[in-house]
């Protein structure tokens, strides 16, 4: 499945926001099964109604939605990327996520200390950024005497690579992150080897005090502005806010909301924006037995869409049965889309669209 780290410095709500989320999504996820939430990993079950209409339809026996999983990385500090506070334990576990959602302090209370002494969250979004670059300066600057030797005993792998880590070292040097480096289609999996942190995409997370969960704060606009100059996305939170919302019923939640001038809660917002980020997009699968949602990236083909269900459908792809999800609705379910034409049979080329319910045919 689909990784988000959480990252920030101390003191700026990580914890809180990670709790609520995965409280939340445990008291939502009640019903459903393989719910397994660790100390610091949990996993949250996508909100999408689509998934309760398809089930309504074809009077599922069980609804599965998809998931996304969220890593409580704590002890990132200025010097990280040299070892202080849990070093290089953080850099570790952030490696191993596909996005970063960076939670930057955007309340003010005296009575919490900010480690930085200030509420200052550009300048905090700069300290994260700088230890992570650090870290891929160190990494990339490791590998470039190593490869240098190959490149001269005529490697042609060897070579694409020096020129691509060297490329990502001007870049680091001159203070940018390894996400904006230039590269061609065929070097990004090369690029992606690397598993550079600066390269990953990011998720700014403004924790605002409560007050200003509707509308955000001028400290919320500043990383809001940021984050557009970067082509970055950035969600307005208040993880106060989600904690309490975690203790009420789901019947409850509409109301507290409104309450407060939002239309949903934070969870919502950050898995939503979590897809746009990482371009991601949903299909399902629907049957008497069960409906089903699963997560793949945008521009995934048929086999690949297979493999997320298991490796075998992927390997033995014969065909997929797809409906779109209007279709499928509109025609009252498989029967009425099939009677309509609306059913297709889509081979290995075909690229699956957000909402299409599929049915995979493979060889064993
Ligand atoms: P972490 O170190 O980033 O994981 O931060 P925590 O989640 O442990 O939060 C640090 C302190 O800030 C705790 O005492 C929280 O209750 C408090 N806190 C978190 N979010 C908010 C908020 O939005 N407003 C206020 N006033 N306090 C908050």
């Amino acid at each position: 499945g689909f990784k988000c780290g959480i990252v920030g410095l101390p003191n700026v709500g990580k914890s809180t926001l990670f709790n609520a989320l995965t409280e939340t999504a445990a008291a939502q996820a009640a019903n459903y099964p393989f719910c397994t939430i660790e100390p610091n990993v949990g996993e949250v079950a996508v909100p999408d109604p689509r998934l309760e209409k398809l089930a309504a339809i074809a009077k599922s026996g069980q609804i599965i939605p998809t998931r996304l999983t969220f890593v409580d990385i704590a002890g990132l500090v200025r010097g990280a990327s040299k070892g202080e506070g849990l070093g290089n334990q953080f850099l570790a576990n952030i490696r191993e996520v596909d996005a970063i959602a960076h939670v930057v302090r955007c309340f003010e209370d005296s009575d919490i200390t900010h480690v930085e002494g200030k509420i200052a969250p550009l300048a905090d979004i700069e300290t994260i950024e700088t230890e992570l670059m650090l870290a891929d300066l160190d990494s990339l600057e490791k590998r470039v005497d190593n490869l240098t030797k190959k490149a001269k005993g005529n490697d042609k792998d060897a070579k694409e690579q020096l020129d691509l880590v060297n490329r990502t070292l001007v870049l680091l040097r001159e203070g940018k992150p390894a996400r904006l480096v230039e590269r061609k289609a065929e070097e990004e999996r090369a690029f992606g080897m690397l598993g550079l942190l600066s390269s990953k995409p990011v998720l700014y997370v403004c924790n605002v005090e409560e007050g200003s969960a509707a509308t955000g704060n001028s400290f919320s606009q500043a990383v809001q502005e940021q984050a557009a100059k970067e082509g970055a996305v950035a969600v307005v939170i208040s993880a106060k806010i989600e904690s309490e919302i975690a203790t009420i019923s789901r019947e409850e939640r509409a109301d507290f909301l409104e309450t407060l001038g939002l239309e949903e809660a934070g969870l919502d917002r950050l898995i939503r924006a979590g897809y746009t980020l990482l371009d991601l997009i949903t299909y399902f699968t629907v049957g008497p037995k069960e409906a089903r949602a699963w997560t793949i990236y945008r521009g995934t083909k048929a086999p690949g869409a297979a493999g997320v269900i298991h490796t075998d459908f992927e390997k033995g792809f014969i065909r997929a049965e797809t409906i779109a999800y209007d279709d499928y609705v509109a025609l009252g379910g498989e029967a009425g889309a099939r009677d309509a034409g609306k059913l297709r049979l889509e081979g290995k080329e075909y690229v699956v669209a957000d909402g299409d319910v599929m049915h995979f045919r493979f060889n064993t």
